[in-house]
């Protein structure tokens, strides 16, 4: 699948769920409504879907939410898609949670066949994290963590960076990270969706965050990819990896390789535009064969914008996208 701009799609990013066992503060508002269960695709229906993507080309594939491990047998949809790994088929599965799960099921997701894990963790500070994810606690998502491990799972921990909440973490973070051998990744707060505060507040450019940090390591450029908006440097004093992502201070967008997909069937062409295509009508009408939803596809992803647009409105302190992260996927 190539875009109107040239760039191959290759990339999708599946929500499976919009619920969450926690509520972190940029992420989602305290009073979340979810959506009704006749809304959101069953996991046979996200599994004709991807592999009406996979049919078309995409090879990569991540599962995310919401937190995708709460949802009820999501390891069935793991294995489904885990079994079209190969040759002409996917490269990779992967899924970004929140590790509460993992102590569960970090086996099954080996055995599916998913061999990198992105596990968000904020702050390794039990009070700051209780806050942060607003009535989480900690143990179950580090207990998670050593499991992913322990299962043979590589390990990439993503931290939000935040003003005045974790920014006196990252050497410790750092630190620790490379101790266990784990990928480090800081990520810019994103303008995304109500959550009840100011972002403004939580902003924190992470070019300021890299200077601080090189106060006390050594990071050398380097030309790691993984296809996405992160910059990438080794750690000399603990041979481990540190990305970057700044949505907002830099712009990605020229090698953008990725489509969202919500759990309702909505595909979102661009993370920080609202145009989006409706997969679900297609995907449920009787009348509308594989190739039709290929098809479907397709239209869609021939809409698929330049770049995004984020700011953060001084003025009107509204995000720029009405939508959660939770509804996007991350
Ligand atoms: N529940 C899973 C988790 O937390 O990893 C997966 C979904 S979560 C929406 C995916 C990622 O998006 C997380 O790393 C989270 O920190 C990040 N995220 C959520 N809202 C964000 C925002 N407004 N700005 C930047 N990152 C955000
Ligand atoms: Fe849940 Fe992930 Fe959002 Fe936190 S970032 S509220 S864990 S979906």
């Amino acid at each position: 699948m190539i875009d109107p701009f040239g760039r191959r799609v290759s990339y999708l990013r599946v929500s499976v769920t919009d619920r969450c066992d926690l509520r972190c503060v940029y992420c989602m508002a305290e009073d979340m409504t979810f959506l009704p269960k006749a809304q959101v695709l069953s996991l046979e229906e996200l599994d004709r879907l991807c592999g009406a993507f996979i049919g078309l080309g995409v090879d990569r594939i991540r599962l995310t939410g919401g937190e995708p491990l709460v949802r009820k047998n999501v390891i069935s949809l793991f294995r489904s898609l885990g079994s079209r790994i190969g040759p002409g088929g996917l490269q990779e599965l992967t899924v970004t949670t929140n590790g509460t799960q993992l102590v569960r099921m970090a086996g099954d997701l080996h055995a599916a066949g998913v061999r990198r894990i992105n596990v968000s963790l904020d702050t390794l500070d039990p009070s700051a994290f209780a806050a942060i994810t607003r009535w989480g606690r900690i143990e179950p998502t580090l207990d998670g963590i050593f499991a992913a491990k322990a299962a043979g799972l590589a390990v990439k921990i993503n931290a939000v960076a935040m003003k005045g909440v974790n920014e006196d973490q990252f050497d410790h973070m750092l630190a620790w990270c490379g101790e266990h051998g784990f990928d480090f990744c800081l990520i810019e707060t994103m303008p995304l969706g109500e959550i009840n505060g100011d972002r403004n507040d939580q902003y924190l450019p992470l070019s300021g965050v890299r200077s601080r940090l090189r106060e006390n390591w050594t990071l050398d450029e380097t030309e790691y990819r993984t296809g996405g908006p992160a910059r990438y440097f080794k750690v000399r004093e603990t041979g481990g990896r540190i990305g970057f992502i700044t949505p907002l201070t830099h712009n990605f967008c020229e090698s953008c390789n990725r489509v969202r997909l919500t759990c309702t069937g909505t595909l979102y062409m661009c993370l920080g535009q609202d145009d989006a295509a409706d997969l679900r009508r297609p995907l449920r009408d009787p009348g509308v064969d594989d190739a039709g939803l290929r098809q479907a596809i397709l239209e869609a992803i021939a809409r698929k914008p330049k770049g995004h647009d984020f700011v953060i409105d001084r003025h009107r302190r509204q995000p720029a996208v009405a939508r959660h992260m939770s509804v996007t996927g991350g």
